[in-house]
């Protein structure tokens, strides 16, 4: 797979989208690994600070919102 800018070997994906980056292209991105309520019923997330990042499928900052899964 090639680098998404550049179509030169890549060295990872995205971790948003999956296209493919090299690590001139690569950026660093905090990603939300997963979401939970703790005991008191607030929201939680689990981050990673430099997730790598396309830099081209603009993640949103917040996480959507999303009908409660029961
Ligand atoms: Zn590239
Ligand atoms: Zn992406």
């Amino acid at each position: 797979m090639n680098c998404w800018h550049c179509d030169r070997p890549a060295h990872g994906t995205c971790i948003f989208c999956g296209r493919a980056v090299c690590r001139e292209h690569a950026q660093e991105m905090p990603h939300i690994v997963a979401l939970y309520h703790d005991t008191k019923g607030i929201h939680k997330a689990v981050v990673t600070a430099k997730a790598l990042f396309c830099g081209v499928c603009e993640p949103r900052e917040d996480p959507v919102e999303m009908p409660e899964l029961k």
